[in-house]
């Protein structure tokens, strides 16, 4: 989810937001410390600025090890990390892929980047998620693969999607960009398909700046990722290249960042987790506010915290009464089917549509406090009231 050019942390943006009551809360905020700092200039000091080096290589073992798989592959960009992966596929044009219509649209694109052609499959009302009862109808000869996403952290329930996915042949990955750390059944987030991809853009979980990284337990495809990754050179030729890659590398002056923050990510979900809680309960005692709920045996990390309102006015609604007093929110997605590049005929993803436009992402993070829930229950109990 880039926040474009009015970034949180920008001054003007910051002054023309301010309310007299105090602070601008943004909806996110990166979490950024000493550790980072004292590995980025470490980086920076050994003259290793580009795509590979020490921390590029620390920061994938550690990064596929808190995972739980073999294999981790830095690249620039969570967007980057799917379309390596889908081209690491072979997924091409004439392919069918299924995805979410509810996502952040770099999901669909990076499809589109292969030639191939996103499908979009509706959400189950209470997790948001898409499953294997809004994907079964998709399916056709074409279909080559299955795109989901743990939206806003929330764990897919995976094990019907597999089953679904392996009785037609279908390759699964996990667009797990907003689920560092998430949980299903015991196992993180990033294990439970073929591959899958993490961002670490700057209003992530953890952030690198921009950054992604694809992982996975199968060492041939992490061969041809490292390979596509780096132009395409063979890495026992030089400057011999086999096949045509992409330059998308991520620098060790980003992973020197990356590995401070994954070493900090337990204590950014602890958080993530508790807000939640407060939350919940905060705003469950409002009528006609609702929340994306945990509906796979395991835990979402809460990454970006949701209300859901009586309709779009009243959202709406809410939005403008929490924006005049500094307390930045978002939308929900517009489901991609929506969306020009993706409007087509005949494609209703009903449950997406309502979620849309009654959903409103709350600030999120380490930068919200106690007085900051009270604030907005208060804000939008009188709303609504
Ligand atoms: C953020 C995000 C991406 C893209 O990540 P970038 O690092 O911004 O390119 C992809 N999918 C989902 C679901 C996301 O939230």
């Amino acid at each position: 989810m880039s926040s474009g050019s009015t970034s949180p942390l920008n001054k003007d943006y910051r002054d023309n937001h301010m309310s007299d009551s105090g602070q601008f809360i943004p909806v996110a905020d990166a979490n950024l410390g000493e550790r980072e700092r004292r590995y980025l200039l470490e980086a920076f000091d050994s003259g290793r600025i580009s795509g590979s080096g020490p921390f590029v290589d620390r920061f994938e073992t550690a990064f596929a090890n808190f995972i739980g798989v073999r294999h981790g592959v830095a690249c620039a960009n969570g967007t980057i990390a799917i379309h390596l992966l889908l081209a690491a596929m072979d997924i091409g044009p004439g392919d069918e892929v299924i995805v979410p219509s509810l996502t952040y649209i770099a999901t669909a694109n990076a499809v589109t980047y292969c030639g191939a052609t996103p499908v979009f499959a509706d959400s189950d009302p209470d997790s948001w998620n898409m499953s294997a009862t809004t994907i079964a109808p998709l399916i056709t000869s074409r279909t080559r693969a299955i795109v989901v996403v743990p939206l806003y952290g929330n764990p897919v329930d995976m094990d019907p999607i597999m089953t679904l996915a392996r009785k037609h042949n279908l390759l699964v990955v996990e667009d797990a960009a907003e689920a560092h750390g998430a949980t299903y059944k015991g196992k993180r987030v990033g294990t439970l398909a073929d591959a899958a991809t993490f961002s670490f853009y700057g209003n992530k979980l953890m952030t690198t700046g921009e950054g992604g990284m694809v992982v996975t337990d199968n060492s041939e495809l992490a061969e041809r990722l490292q390979l596509l990754r780096g132009q395409g050179m063979d890495p026992k030729r030089r400057y011999w290249f086999p096949v045509i890659g992409y330059n998308y590398r991520l620098t060790n002056l980003q992973c020197a960042i990356g590995l401070a923050q994954l070493e900090r990510l337990d204590t950014f979900i602890e958080t993530r987790k508790r807000l939640a809680q407060q939350y919940q309960t905060a705003l469950g005692e409002i009528d006609g506010v609702a929340f994306q709920r945990e509906r796979a045996p395991g835990e979402s990390v809460w990454w970006m915290f949701s209300a859901l309102l009586p309709d779009e006015e009243s959202r709406d609604r809410v939005a403008d009464s929490l924006a005049a007093e500094g307390v930045e929110t978002r939308p929900l997605f517009f489901p991609l089917h929506t969306l020009p590049p993706y409007q087509g005929d005949g494609v209703h993803c009903p449950n997406a549509e309502a979620l849309a436009a009654a959903g409103l992402n709350l600030p999120s993070g380490h930068h919200v406090s106690d007085p900051v829930i009270k604030r907005i229950q208060h804000l939008i109990a009188d709303t609504l009231s």
